[in-house]
């Protein structure tokens, strides 16, 4: 992975190239960012530029053996460490190697993964992963081994706030690492680290990625035009993960999902029938059958969407919304009052809260949808 290929973020790169480039690079940082915005991309070109064997001012040289290596994220010095769950036939605890190959892939496939996306891609289903103490030893092993090929061993820790207190086994390694070694951590959480960590380590903080890039990016990988491209990455939120996963979708574009949702839900309480409960259970049903990480996307359009709602209905103009989903917001903002559309976002705030934190999705959109009809026919509603 080469810097050209992390996806905006330029600030952070003219932060980090010039350490790297003077050999005064921290032994341990941290890149702490909001998920989808590429700290883990930006780890791995990193490593890649500190083996490159040729490298220019600017970035690695993509094609020396080392970055070969690194492309494939198979380089012997650039470990990685990442949350995992106990394999079914195995006894001990597990450790990162254990998934090894499923990780090579899942980088290989998209290298701004989600802590979900990795969990769903090794079948962890509703179990949560972490990174063990059997782990933490492992690192400590095997950076005490000599190096195989190249100056450093980098040591990358993706989603450290998953360490929980086996992070202390590591406090004397990355005070006084071995020589030549460096620690990447990447986190997306920063309350949830260890202050005995955060402590030892120098931290650098990312943001969410420009529109603009996004927007770059998305017209390279996909065949589609600026506007949808611009459009995608306002509702992105930063959050490159997000946007491929838009893109991807972008044949059934949520903008009419979500009319069809907000419609069924209105026509249950204004006009119930037979007829409008099974129009909403089938949209619930088909919703249902798309996957956690894009239920929670559609949400987060959603909440977007409702939100430009607010401002359309308090000022009169929205400068996100274009044509079709323009109108559509204009006539909910017409419907509905401040406050009712305000309830709305928290219905669909908790919604996505829950399905995050592997509800039953069934359920879950059931009772919202029900909720949502009662704000529509201006019922007091209860947020939960
Ligand atoms: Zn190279």
């Amino acid at each position: 992975m080469k810097f050209s290929e992390v996806v905006g973020q330029s600030i952070t790169k003219q932060k980090v190239l010039p350490l790297l480039r003077s050999g005064r690079l921290p032994h341990a940082l941290m890149l702490l960012g909001p998920e989808g915005n590429g700290n883990l991309a930006l780890a791995i070109a990193m490593a890649t530029y500190l083996q490159c064997e040729n490298p220019s001012e600017e970035d690695a040289c993509g094609e020396c053996s080392s970055c070969q290596k690194n492309q494939k994220f198979i380089h012997p010095d650039v470990r990685f460490s990442f949350p995992v769950v106990k394999p079914e036939k195995k006894k001990s605890p597990p450790v990162s190697k254990d998934y090894i190959l499923d990780w090579r892939s899942a980088l290989a496939e998209n290298v701004y993964l989600s802590y979900n996306d990795w969990m769903q891609s090794i079948g962890a289903e509703n179990r949560q992963g972490n990174i063990t103490a059997e782990e933490c030893r492992e690192i400590i092993h095997q950076l005490n081994l000599k190096t195989y090929e190249s100056g450093y061993k980098i040591q990358i820790i993706w989603l450290v706030e998953l360490l929980g207190q086996e992070g202390n086994i590591l406090l004397k390694s990355l005070e006084e690492p071995p020589p030549n070694t460096i620690f990447i951590l990447i986190a997306e959480n920063g309350e949830a680290i260890l202050n005995t960590i955060l402590s030892r380590v120098q931290l650098i903080k990312m943001s969410g990625i420009e529109d603009e890039d996004i927007a770059q990016a998305l017209l390279q990988r996909f065949d589609t035009d600026e506007e949808t491209a611009l459009r995608i990455a306002r509702i992105s939120d930063g959050n490159f993960n997000a946007a491929l996963t838009y893109a991807q979708g972008e044949n059934k574009p949520y903008d009419q999902v979500l009319r069809q949702w907000l419609l069924a839900c209105y026509n249950l309480k204004l006009k119930p029938s037979g007829q409008n409960t099974e129009t909403l259970l089938g949209w619930i049903e088909e919703m249902g059958k798309s996957g956690r990480e894009n239920q929670k996307i559609f949400l987060k359009y959603a909440l977007f969407f409702i939100r430009e709602c607010t401002y359309l209905a308090l000022t009169g103009g929205s400068q996100k919304l274009y044509g079709d989903e323009l109108k559509f917001a204009g006539g909910l903002a017409k419907q509905l009052g401040v406050e009712q559309i305000e309830t709305m976002a928290k219905l669909i705030n908790a919604l996505h809260y829950h399905i995050e934190r592997n509800g039953n999705p069934k359920i879950l959109w059931m009772s919202t949808s029900f909720k949502i009809a009662s704000v529509f026919s201006r019922q007091e509603v209860i947020v939960e």
